[in-house]
């Protein structure tokens, strides 16, 4: 009976039963109240949408805190065989362990899982307090890589034994680049690992994405100007993976700056001009730092971004941010091979507003929307939206917001929820 309901990959698609089992980690902190009101909301949205022919039973699984407390584990195996098995999971916040062990349980679950495509999609929702004058042109999806970079968590302690050896190694093997460390004591080394395989199956990510969601612009964003051959490296390869795997479906600034250098402005202007008239993908990049400029003073020329991992965690806040959703940001962490992808709250686990009713559920109900889209079930994610949408229109808000917007209606959590519910119309 229950292997009816686990969802399959089958020739590089997932294959979805109606009635499937998801794991889900309700987290620590206010983890266990978001999940009860998301939980409300994607019932209701797949009860509206499809009746009783399609239903999610949700399967608690241990992690965090609750998990340390009950096994000594933080993340224990079981929860990531169950994740293995179900494939799609949905988690909430939890506690960052303090000393020992797992530096970060997200990091730990994402590198287990192999889940190495960070989906993190930024628009704003009228009503929703930003910082910005026009936080509505702002409709961008980052794809930040994973698994690798400087949080491979390969680094040595400054003046430790690792420390002192791998400085030997630099001293005895490449002694140029000896020269490049500024002191030789007290020094602290990190190591930043970028593959071919890994920038390839990042970009390639992007790229099927934007054309499932029929986005005009992918954009490489890098630091390759000063670490050329791990910056540079993700910026070639990603290039690669737009001529060689996708000639038909885009046309990169490598293949138009060629043509310019060869043949001229005007030819090279025609040659993208027909390119992207044709409905070809523009994929272009840009230097890390002008990206924050840029997307702060001209988001509506990003649609997707692809890059590192470091850069990527920068940018995915910087931009939530813009659009006052930092409390609301939806995010989820997918591997597009196996399938398997846990869906998650941005936010941490605020522990001050824990058991109060008060916590702004926003952000684990639209990583519920961008679940319910993976699993193909549309409809349901168009419900959540439309019910977002229409709550926050009607000022109906938590009291993080509410503080900040004038005549609104401050609502508890699960009243948020129930708020949401009511404004999506059944189908
Ligand atoms: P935090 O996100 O928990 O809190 C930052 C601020 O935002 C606080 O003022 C908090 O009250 C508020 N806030 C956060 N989420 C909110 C929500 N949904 N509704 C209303 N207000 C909200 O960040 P922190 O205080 O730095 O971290 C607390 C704990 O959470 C730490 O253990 C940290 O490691 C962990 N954490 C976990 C995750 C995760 O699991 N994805 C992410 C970030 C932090």
């Amino acid at each position: 009976m229950e292997l009816e309901n686990i969802i399959q990959m089958r020739a590089g698609k997932l294959f979805v039963p109606n009635k499937i089992i998801i794991p889900v980690i309700p987290g620590d902190g206010i983890g266990p109240e978001v999940w009860a009101a998301t939980k409300m909301v994607i019932e209701c949205a797949i009860r509206k949408a499809y009746g009783d022919n399609r239903s999610i039973n949700f399967l608690p699984v241990l992690a965090g805190e609750v998990a340390f407390h009950q096994t000594g584990s933080w993340l224990p195996d079981e929860t990531l065989e169950q994740f293995r098995k179900f494939r799609i999971g949905i988690k909430g916040p939890m506690t960052t362990p303090i000393g020992g062990g797992i530096r970060s349980l997200n990091v730990a679950l994402r590198k287990e899982l192999d889940l190495y495509a960070c989906v993190r999609p930024i628009r704003w929702f009228h009503g929703v307090p930003a910082p910005v004058k026009h936080p509505e042109i702002m409709n961008i999806t980052i794809f930040r890589e994973n698994t690798e970079d400087v949080y491979s968590g390969i680094e040595f302690e400054a003046d430790s034994t690792e420390a002192n050896q791998f400085f030997q190694l630099i001293s005895d093997n490449f002694p140029d680049e000896k020269q490049k460390i500024r002191f030789n004591e007290n020094v602290a080394f990190g190591i930043k690992p970028i593959s071919m395989e890994g920038s390839k199956r990042l970009v390639r990510a992007a790229v099927n994405y934007a054309l499932k969601f029929g986005k005009k612009t992918v954009t490489l964003v890098h630091k390759g100007n000063i670490m050329k051959f791990t910056e540079g490296g993700f910026l070639n390869w990603g290039y690669q993976v737009g001529t060689d795997e996708f000639p038909d479906q885009v046309y990169t600034s490598q293949q138009w700056q060629k043509t310019r250098e060869m043949y001229g402005d005007e030819i090279a202007g025609q040659e993208k001009e027909s390119a992207l008239q044709n409905g070809k993908i523009w994929m272009n990049d840009i230097i890390t730092d002008a990206a924050f400029q840029q997307t702060l003073l001209y988001p509506q020329r990003f649609e997707v971004i692809a890059t590192t991992n470091l850069n990527g965690d920068y940018l995915s806040d910087a931009l939530a941010a813009q659009v006052g959703g930092i409390g609301i940001a939806p995010g989820a962490n997918i591997n597009y091979e196996s399938g398997l992808a846990i869906f998650e709250a941005t936010h941490g686990t605020a522990p001050g507003r824990a058991g109060k009713n008060l916590a702004n559920p926003s952000s684990l109900i639209l990583s519920a929307e961008m679940m319910l889209r993976y699993l193909g079930w549309d409809e349901a994610a168009d419900l959540i939206n439309e019910g977002l949408e229409q709550t926050y229109d009607k000022a109906l808000i938590t009291y993080d917001l509410a503080q900040f917007v004038p005549n609104s209606t401050q609502l508890g959590t699960i009243e948020f929820a129930a708020a949401v519910c009511e404004s999506m119309k059944t189908i």
